[in-house]
C-alpha cells in the first residue's frame, strides 16, 4: 500500500551549527500540492520531542489517496536539543535559548534564533499548524491549548483538558497566530508505560483533526472526540526544596480529576528522608494536567505539578 509516509519529499536546511559539524539539518517533509495546508511540528523542545514525532509517522502510515489536502511535517525541530533530551540545546552560548520563545528568529543570531528563522517560512506557508509538544523524559500531560478561532481543531484533538492560552512573547503558536493562522498546541502524553496510549490518542486526534479541516479524507469519518473538559487558569507546583520527590498519584492519574486534599506526592530530604513537603490537590475538583510520574530528585523550585479547576 503506498502511504503518505512513503510519498512524503524530504528536504533539509542547513543551519549554522557547532564547530565540529559545522552545520545542523533542519529536515522537513511535504506530500500533497493542493487543498488546505497544514503543518505538523514536533519537538520545539527537545526532550519532549519523540513521542509527538512518533505520532505523527503513525499518522502518516494512512494510505496517500487519503491525503487531500498538503501536508509538511517537520519531526524535529530542535534536533542539537533533542539528542541531549533537554528542553533547549547547549549551544547558544553564554545561555540557553527557548526555541518557542523567539519566533520568527534572526537569520544572523546564535543557532536557536538561526533556526527559528529557518522554521518561520514553513509555519507562514500554512493554514493550519498543529505544534506538539507533551510531557516528555521527565513529566507526562493530558491537555491542548485552543487560542481564538481553533476552538474546533483543539477539540478535535481529542485531549482530557482543554484550556484558553495566553499568547507566549516569541512562541511558535503567538507566530503563527499573527498572520491569522489556525493553531493549536498539544501537550499530551510523555515518557511512562502508558506512552503509547497517550500517543496513539494524539494520532486518533491528528487523523480526526485534519480530515474536519480537509487535509485528509478518510472513508469513514471519524468518531467526535470525547467532550474535553475546559479549565480556567493553570496553576503550577513546585518544589518550596530540593529533595526526592515520591508520587502518591501514579502516571494514570494524569488526565482526571481528583478531589481537593487529596495527597498527590511529597517530597522528603535528600540526607535524612525527612518529610519536607506534602502536594494535595488544591481545588475542590483537581485537573491533573502535568505530574511528574515517578521518583525522581528536584531541584528547589522545580515543576512537579500543573493543576487547574474545570470551568
Ligand atoms: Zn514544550
Amino acid at each position: 500500500m503506498d502511504t503518505i509516509y512513503g510519498a512524503l519529499e524530504w528536504r533539509a536546511l542547513r543551519i549554522t551549527g557547532h564547530a565540529a559539524a559545522q552545520h545542523i539539518p533542519l529536515k522537513y517533509s511535504e506530500a500533497g500540492t493542493a487543498g488546505p495546508r497544514a503543518t505538523l511540528v514536533a519537538g520545539t523542545h527537545g526532550d519532549e520531542g519523540p513521542w509527538s514525532a512518533l505520532a505523527i509517522k503513525m499518522l502518516c502510515l494512512l494510505p496517500a489517496n487519503d491525503l487531500v489536502g498538503r501536508l509538511r511535517v517537520i519531526f524535529t525541530a530542535n534536533a542539537l536539543a533533542a539528542e541531549v533530551e533537554r528542553r533547549n540545546s547547549w549551544i547558544d552560548s553564554p545561555n540557553a535559548i527557548d526555541l518557542d520563545g523567539v519566533f520568527p528568529g534572526n537569520q544572523e543570531g546564535s543557532h536557536t534564533e538561526r533556526l527559528a528563522a529557518a522554521l518561520a517560512p514553513l509555519i507562514a506557508d500554512s493554514d493550519v499548524v498543529i505544534d506538539l509538544h507533551g510531557g516528555g523524559t521527565w513529566c507526562i500531560n493530558a491537555f491542548v491549548k485552543r487560542f481564538a478561532g481553533s476552538e474546533q481543531l483543539a477539540a478535535d484533538l481529542g485531549a482530557p483538558f482543554i484550556r484558553e492560552a495566553p499568547d507566549k512573547r516569541g512562541g511558535l503558536t503567538t507566530y503563527a497566530r499573527s498572520l491569522g493562522i489556525k493553531v493549536v498546541n498539544v501537550e499530551v502524553g510523555g515518557r511512562s508505560s502508558r506512552e503509547m496510549y497517550w500517543t496513539e490518542r494524539n494520532v486518533a486526534g491528528l487523523k480526526r483533526a485534519l480530515h474536519n479541516c480537509g487535509v485528509l479524507a478518510l472513508d469513514t469519518p471519524p468518531a467526535p472526540a470525547d467532550t474535553a473538559v475546559d479549565v480556567g487558569p493553570t496553576t503550577p507546583l513546585r518544589a518550596k526544596v530540593g529533595g526526592i520527590f515520591v508520587p502518591t498519584l501514579r502516571e494514570d492519574a494524569v488526565g482526571t480529576i481528583v478531589p481537593g486534599g487529596a495527597e498527590m506526592g511529597k517530597i522528603l530530604d535528600l540526607h535524612t528522608l525527612a518529610e519536607l513537603q506534602i502536594f494535595t490537590a488544591p481545588f475542590a475538583r483537581t485537573a491533573m494536567m502535568l505530574m511528574r510520574p515517578q521518583i525522581c530528585t528536584v531541584e528547589g523550585s522545580a515543576l512537579v505539578y500543573v493543576v487547574a479547576a474545570p470551568v
